[in-house]
């Protein structure tokens, strides 16, 4: 095995030296004062960062968990649903709906396209009563950006509540929850956070609380009036993650330290010296249109290995990238730059990656792609963090 470790893959995410430090502490007792003012102080800096005054619970569980907890909370067996998807995560929330026997109007786009808003509202005028509309922020499998704004805009004047998956979204793109008429998001601890696997998190408005109220679903542990009556005394319905909170508490105060808006433009600005990267290289993305902040997904080369590409630079350089998902798989790779993936992570990301594409007979110049990639970031031209 190589000595290097280096992880590009868009979650989990590296971790700060600091975050680091924290999980290697003796574990502490939850139901403590001062886990209460840790838990009470990081839920505020999170509604920092969800740019939100709406209720934030904590459930420890992967990303899927707070998904799951987004739907069983807010409708009844039969009601009906939007699930608009165009990748892989976009898909879960129709797979979800299903399984709990949601009626769901899917709106797509083709993978490697943004969800149109106006099929939304379409969509939304063909099925008044639909209580809710599912999206994501960030399609991770693809590497796109959906226009969340530009759909809040259209759900908030409807009586649907608008939710949103930013597991991988929030903290590498835009996303601002009241602005944009976002009702509920939902998020994981391992990608912008910088934070370990095994938290998530969602926010619920006012409007999605009244649908709170006439849900009939069953649920136990992710009954939402659990969270809220543990989280009224800062605390949690059942034993959290508390070593990962304390962690989480650290990340935020260095990204509240920092500036939500400094971190997105770092974020931003790797994300685009990445693609230019790429671009140099004679890649093509694979995202075209709205290219997501998260993760740059590229198309692999004809005749290319897509998985052995990803197998050798990780098994053999210590650099691990993903590789396609689904229908995707071995036909993209994706590079990740959200979260404390640093300039010289993806410096040496993208030499291995040239030294394994001339390895496996596609020709290219790293010189080139290390050009491009140092041009933006040292061009002083100050980049639109939204896409
Ligand atoms: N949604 C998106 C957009 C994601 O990127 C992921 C994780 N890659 C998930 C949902 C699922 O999260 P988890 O694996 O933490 O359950």
């Amino acid at each position: 095995m190589p000595k290097r470790h280096i992880l590009l893959t868009p979650g989990p995410t590296p971790l700060p030296p600091e975050v680091l430090k924290c999980l290697s502490e003796p574990i502490a007792y939850h139901r403590t004062p001062q886990a209460r003012k840790i838990i009470g102080e990081a839920t505020a800096m999170l509604k920092e960062v969800f740019q939100t005054a709406a209720d934030i619970f904590t459930i420890t569980s992967s990303g899927t968990g707070a998904m799951e907890a987004s739907m069983v909370n807010f409708l009844s067996p039969g009601d009906k649903i939007i699930a608009a998807h165009a990748g892989k995560f976009g898909e879960r929330w129709a797979k979800m709906a299903s399984h709990y026997g949601f009626q769901t109007v899917e709106v797509t786009s083709p993978y490697g396209f943004a969800i149109k808003p106006d099929a939304i509202e379409k969509a939304l005028k063909e099925n008044p009563d639909v209580k809710a509309v599912y999206v994501t922020l960030c399609e991770t499998s693809t590497g796109v950006n959906h226009d969340i704004q530009a759909i809040g805009k259209i759900v908030s004047k409807t009586k649907a509540i608008l939710v949103v998956d930013a597991v991988s979204g929030l903290l590498a793109d835009v996303f601002e929850q009241d602005a944009w008429g976002v009702d509920v998001a939902v998020t994981g601890s391992q990608k912008g956070l910088m934070v370990p696997p095994g938290l998530s998190f969602f926010s619920v408005s006012k409007k999605a609380w009244a649908l709170y109220e006439a849900s009939k679903t069953k649920k136990f542990y992710l009954d939402l009036k659990l969270y809220q009556k543990a989280m009224a005394d800062s605390d949690t319905p059942f034993t959290p993650a508390i070593t990962l909170i304390i962690a989480l508490h650290k990340a935020l105060e260095m990204i509240k330290k920092k500036g939500l808006k400094k971190h997105l433009e770092e974020t931003a600005q790797l994300a685009c010296a990445t693609r230019a990267a790429m671009t140099a290289l004679g890649l093509q993305l694979f995202a075209r249109e709205r290219v997501s902040n998260v993760t740059t997904a590229v198309v692999v080369p004809d005749g290319i290995d897509g998985g052995k590409l990803v197998k050798i630079m990780r098994d053999e350089h210590g650099v691990t990238i993903a590789g396609g998902q689904g229908e995707m798989k071995g036909k993209i790779f994706r590079i990740a730059h959200l979260g404390h993936i640093t300039e010289n992570d993806l410096t040496v990301g993208i030499e291995v990656l040239c030294e394994v594409l001339n390895q496996l007979k596609f020709n290219c110049d790293v010189k080139k792609a290390i050009a491009a990639f140092r041009a933006v970031l040292g061009s002083k031209q100050r980049l639109k963090i939204g896409v």
